[in-house]
């Protein structure tokens, strides 16, 4: 039992780090990110400065995508 909590507090803290956004500021808007407004793309964690970004990002991200990882 000890053992199945070790490796479910060791899948939630690896969850977390991967989920870290991996741009710091807005790609919509260049202003910096918002904690807990984020969209996954192509296996990436985006992170926005407001909802109305994720949004406009969300409706099309192939198009948004292209200014992830520069
Ligand atoms: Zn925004």
């Amino acid at each position: 039992m000890k053992t199945l909590l070790s490796i479910t507090a060791a899948v939630i803290a690896a969850g977390s780090a991967f989920a870290a956004p991996v741009n710091s500021t807005c790609i919509m808007s260049g202003k910096p990110i918002k904690e807990g407004v984020t969209s996954e793309y192509k296996g990436k964690t985006v992170g926005f400065c407001c909802n109305n970004c994720k949004a406009r990002f969300d409706s099309n991200p192939d198009k948004f995508g292209k200014k992830i990882a520069k």
